[in-house]
């Protein structure tokens, strides 16, 4: 799979059973309200990564607090 974006944690491709792709976001990122993107292409993957925005809420800032 294709998908390169330095906000992306880890993608776990589940389509051979159906169930998506998933991205999930590193700590700080947020897409419509939940830190991953789930979707059925890489395409539609792509297409949400570009709403994808930044997150401040106390959970993104503890990780974020952690990770330094
Ligand atoms: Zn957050």
């Amino acid at each position: 799979m294709k998908i390169k974006d330095s906000r992306i944690e880890a993608i776990s491709d589940e389509r051979a059973t159906g169930d998506g792709i998933w991205l999930y976001l590193k700590p700080g990122w947020i897409w419509d309200e939940v830190h991953f993107v789930h979707e059925d292409t890489v395409q539609a993957c792509r297409q949400a990564l570009r709403v994808v925005q930044p997150c401040h809420c106390d959970e993104c800032e503890t990780l974020k607090a952690k990770a330094q």
